[in-house]
């Protein structure tokens, strides 16, 4: 670990004044997995800038009837708040997928969006890595990549986002409220993250200085149908081969079976978290049985381009897909 100065911000406009100064500091809060990577060189920074003691700690039912995390209110207060377990099961049920209770318990809601990627080349500093330092290459290319990504990739960079929130997050259509000196603005979660393209160091689409100071979720009266199903290596702390979150609406009575609205997003399968947005738009006004979601899975895997050890990712989502719509026409609950 390289040295560097530590300073408590005393107020959001302090934290993003001093990170606007010295665009190379960084913010800590929970320090999960920030901790991790100056422990092995991936960070440098000169200051670390610890928000932690910022008002930023409230999970708060807005007039609305959106819900707004604050960005420092933990991964296990988000998943034990009752009015998120009824009506956003998918995503309390995400967050638990997720790491151990250890670290949930340090592991706050801005962080989880700006982890990154647990590509082993990406903390191996024996090898290249693009997203590490720019232009040295992409050695998960042709090395082993049976994690890696298998839709939005780019020959720089072939890794996927690790987090269970996010995809949740994704389809619930959260947004995410960010502050600088210049003050605040509001950025849809899908737009948050970025796919890899030419410049896979960039994760996100934060300008130098901004700070996360919440997510919010709009109001889904349907949301208590959600589901996460999350396919691993082992059963816990173990990130996600194919994740998925989906959440359906059937028209009127209980008796129909015609889909009146969806959400579905996939963890485990590119650089950010992916909407399945055409498969979505097809299941709109179809008949919730398998066949419609067999062909909704086709859909959503369109495009999949898969590396030389990750082909069984495409097979595999499509049967989590299925699985995930299922449950969710049936009612939701644990898939
Ligand atoms: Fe680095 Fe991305 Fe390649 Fe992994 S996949 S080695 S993070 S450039």
């Amino acid at each position: 670990m390289e040295n560097f100065t530590y300073s408590r911000a005393t107020s959001l406009s302090d934290a993003t004044t001093q990170a606007v100064s010295d665009q190379n500091s960084m913010f800590i809060a929970g320090g999960t997995n920030v901790v991790d990577r100056l422990k092995v060189f991936l960070d440098q920074p000169s200051q670390l800038i610890d928000i932690s003691r910022l008002q930023m700690q409230d999970i708060e039912l807005m007039a609305d009837g959106s819900l707004r995390l604050g960005a420092l209110v933990s991964n296990t207060a988000v998943a034990d708040n009752s009015h998120i377990r009824h009506n956003y099961p998918m995503l309390a049920r995400a967050i638990l997928s997720g790491a151990s209770q250890q670290i949930r318990n340090m592991a706050t809601v801005g962080g989880n969006l700006l982890q990154r990627t647990r590509c082993p080349y990406y903390y191996d500093t024996a090898f290249p890595c693009n997203k590490r330092i720019s232009g040295t290459g992409c050695p998960a290319v042709t090395g082993v990549n049976r994690n890696h990504a298998i839709l939005g990739a780019s020959e720089e960079c072939v890794a996927v986002h690790p987090s269970d929130m996010c995809v949740a997050l994704a389809a619930l259509d959260a947004v995410v409220e960010v502050a600088s000196p210049q003050g605040q603005r509001q950025i849809p979660f899908t737009e948050f993250h970025r796919l890899p393209e030419n410049t896979p160091e960039k994760d996100t689409n934060l300008a130098p200085g901004e700070l996360i100071t919440a997510v919010i979720l709009p109001p889904l009266s349907w949301g208590k149908s959600g589901v996460y199903l999350k396919l691993r290596d082992r059963a816990s702390y173990s990130f996600a081969l194919i994740s998925v979150a989906a959440a359906i609406n059937l028209l009127g009575e209980s008796q129909s079976n015609t889909i009146q609205s969806v959400r579905l997003a996939m963890g485990g399968v590119a650089h950010k978290p992916w909407r399945a947005t055409a498969a979505e738009e097809f299941l709109i006004g179809k008949s919730a049985n398998r066949e419609t979601f067999t062909e909704a899975a086709e859909i959503a895997l369109q495009g999949a381009n898969p590396l030389t050890h990750n082909g069984y990712k495409v097979e595999l989502a499509k049967r989590a897909i299925r699985r995930a719509l299922t449950v969710s026409a049936q009612g939701g609950g644990v898939v």
